[in-house]
This record gives C-alpha cells, sequence and structure tokens, in this order.
C-alpha cells in the first residue's frame, strides 16, 4: 500500500461542486483507501494566460496499492468526467488532479514526474497539504511537506537562478526580480570556465585568484549585512558554483586551502532558499557563445556572464564543456551526491533554450511561493 498525495484545483465553472465531485469520484475507487481532505483555499492564479479568474484548491491523502502511473491515469479519467478541457498550459480549467507525493518515491519518466516537480515552491499546493500531511516526507530535499511550507514562507527569502555562463542567469534573475517587485543581485564577477588551459598565470596565482573570487562572490551575501527589506532577493548565482569550477581549475596543492576558505567564507553567508536551474542544450549555448563572440563590440548585456576562454576550440566544443559542467552542477544543486548545509529545500529545473519561456517558468515558480 502507498500513501499518495493529491492536489486539486479548479478555476473555472462552480469550483466547489467540482472539487466536492472529484474528491467524492476518488473516494469511490476501486483500490483506494481515503484518508484526509484539506479545506479549500481561494488563490490567485499563477503562470498562465492574464485574465483568469481565482482557484479553489485544495488537497487530500489516499492509501492505494495501484502504481504510479495507474493513479496518474485514474486522475485523468476523474478529470475527464469533470470535463477537463486542456487548452492553454496553465489555463483555465474546471478541475486540475496532481499526483504530487508517492510514499517516498522518486521518479522521472515522460508521463509522470514525482514528487510533482513544480510543488515545492507553490503555496497553493503546500498549504492544504500541511493541513492533512505536514509529516510526510519530500524525499529531494530530505525534509517534511511542513518543513518545505516553511521554507517559502521565510520572511526574506533568497532565490538563486543557477546556470552555467550563457544559459540566461542574469537575465531570468532580472526579469523576476522585476516581476516580483523583488532585488536583484549579479554574481560580482564571470565564472571562469574552464581555465585549466589558460596558462600564464605566475605560481599561487590561480589560489589567490581564487581567494578573492570566495570574497567578491560572498560579499553580497554576507549575513552580517543581510538587510531586513522584506522583498525577496533574487541572485543570479549559487555560493556552491565556486567549489565546482575551482576544483577544476586548481592543482592539487592548492585545492586544501582553497576548500578551507570555502568553507569558512560559506559559513558567513545566507543560503537560498530556493533554487531555479536554468538547463539549455548545447545548441542554445553554441548560438549564444557566438553572439556573444560577436557583438561584444556592441557592450550588449545580453549573456554578459560568457567568458568562457578556451584557446583554439570551436564554439561547439566550447558548449559542450559548458553542457558537461551544467550536469554537474545540477547534480550537485538536486544533491544526487549528497546534500549540503547550503542546498536550497525547493529546486525548480527550467529548460533555459528558449529564453522568453524560461523566464516565464521561473516567475511562475517564485510568484507561487509569495
Ligand atoms: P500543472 O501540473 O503544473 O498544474 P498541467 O496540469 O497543465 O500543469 O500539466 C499536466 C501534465 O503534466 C499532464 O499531462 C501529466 O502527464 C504531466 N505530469 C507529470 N507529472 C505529473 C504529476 N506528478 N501529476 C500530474 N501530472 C503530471
Ligand atoms: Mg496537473
Amino acid at each position: 500500500m502507498a500513501r499518495c498525495l493529491i492536489g486539486c484545483g479548479s478555476n473555472l465553472g462552480k469550483r466547489r461542486e467540482q472539487l466536492d465531485r472529484a474528491l467524492e469520484l476518488l473516494r469511490f475507487m476501486p483500490g483506494v483507501t481515503f484518508l484526509a481532505a484539506s479545506r479549500y483555499r481561494e488563490t490567485r492564479p499563477v503562470g498562465g494566460p492574464a485574465g483568469q479568474l481565482a482557484f479553489l484548491n485544495g488537497a487530500c491523502l489516499i492509501e492505494t496499492e495501484l502504481s504510479p502511473h495507474a493513479v496518474l491515469e485514474m486522475l485523468a479519467a476523474v478529470e475527464n468526467t469533470l470535463h477537463r478541457e486542456r487548452h492553454d498550459r496553465w489555463g483555465e480549467r474546471t478541475i486540475d488532479l496532481d499526483l504530487l507525493l508517492y510514499d517516498d518515491l522518486v521518479l522521472e519518466t515522460t508521463e509522470l514526474t514525482v514528487p510533482h516537480p513544480r510543488m515545492a515552491t507553490r503555496r497553493f499546493v503546500l498549504e492544504p497539504s500541511a493541513e492533512i500531511a505536514a509529516e510526510l516526507a519530500y524525499p529531494p530535499a530530505g525534509c517534511t511537506v511542513g518543513e518545505l511550507l516553511d521554507n517559502i514562507s521565510a520572511t526574506h527569502p533568497l532565490i538563486a537562478v543557477v546556470g552555467v555562463p550563457g544559459s540566461g542567469a542574469p537575465e531570468v534573475a532580472a526579469a523576476v526580480a522585476d516581476a516580483v517587485m523583488g532585488r536583484v543581485i549579479h554574481a560580482p564577477a564571470p565564472l571562469p570556465l574552464p581555465t585549466r588551459a589558460e596558462a600564464g598565470l605566475p605560481a599561487g596565482g590561480a589560489a589567490m585568484r581564487w581567494r578573492k573570487m570566495l570574497a567578491a562572490w560572498a560579499e553580497p551575501l554576507d549575513r552580517a549585512s543581510w538587510d531586513d527589506d522584506p522583498h525577496p532577493v533574487i541572485a543570479d548565482y549559487w555560493f556552491d558554483e565556486l567549489a565546482l569550477t575551482a576544483a577544476d581549475d586548481l592543482e592539487p596543492a592548492d585545492l586544501a586551502g582553497f576548500e578551507a576558505d570555502f568553507t569558512s567564507q560559506a559559513d558567513g553567508i545566507v543560503a537560498p532558499q530556493v533554487a531555479i536551474m536554468l538547463v539549455a542544450d548545447q545548441a542554445a549555448l553554441t548560438e549564444r557563445i557566438a553572439f556573444r563572440s560577436r557583438h561584444s563590440h556592441l557592450h550588449t548585456n545580453v549573456f554578459g556572464d560568457l567568458a568562457v576562454r578556451m584557446a583554439d576550440v570551436s564554439d561547439c566544443d566550447r558548449a559542450a564543456a559548458l553542457v558537461m559542467f551544467q550536469g554537474r552542477l545540477a547534480r550537485r544543486l538536486r544533491c544526487l551526491d549528497g546534500r549540503g548545509p547550503r542546498s536550497p529545500k525547493a529546486v525548480i529545473t527550467v529548460d533555459a533554450s528558449d529564453l522568453g519561456q524560461a523566464i516565464a517558468e521561473a516567475t511562475a515558480a517564485v510568484e507561487a511561493m509569495l
């Protein structure tokens, strides 16, 4: 038997009746034991086309022998019974049922992702969920549903937009900050990637440069100087990126010193509650590198973070190196190799190959927490 947490919402037609009907249908499904339902809450629509009516959202907890895919099919069947029509993504709907959690399963297939990939920043999901299932585990962050709600309820949240140079992190962070009236912090210096090939530094030069880099990146996040401005802060970097790049750049002899420095700086900074991980494909990165080298004389800010210094390599090979680093960054961020003390509890992955789409998705993820 598996415990499933299910999120439900409606913003079209008789919302309360439709939610009641959906829960009623679930209650009488064969192989389902109904455990609890939350109250409904009115919430504002997030992310979809403008002009939508307010949602009514709730959550319920069931126990079932059905497989995860069978649960998703059952939810789709209930949606169809209640005349759900799919037009726009995130458009109006008579009913929306999401499989949020299935025990502590973590699954990613084309049709189904569990836990639901956007639940960790959605207040309209977490509030009703915490009402009935605060103690349920959310495996990606090693915490509970209640702790996820606390996480997005920080009085002065820090949201890190994380991505390799050329993923559009500065552009996305600025656009999100604009949309939610937040303050934006840009990385004080571009991430040098990869720099081993960059010869000509004097002995110890690389270690010195990294020490300066650590201090510069820590400064805007210094806990002592962190003000109590109630607006969210959107940074276009994650301090831990430095640990990954430095490991590629430094000689083993210099690495121990760097790591000690890194830890002591990291202890004094504010860690993000939420990260938006931008993932761009190789074609998009190649095009951006080419764009950047063609137009740098125009002093455009677009992809101003692109500082890929690799002599005698094609734009395509540089992009391939970035894609590889992007994979490692995503693994570290999503704690696939162990949780760090500064790992954000909520990580939302966004396709950054299309920047307009990435901005819309990132903005929706952040608006949903406020
Ligand atoms: P949202 O889930 O953000 O409200 P939609 O309901 O419009 O967005 O998207 C639903 C689509 O996402 C479905 O076609 C479904 O196949 C897919 N999907 C993937 N994982 C899940 C999940 N855990 N729960 C519900 N739908 C999911
Ligand atoms: Mg859905």
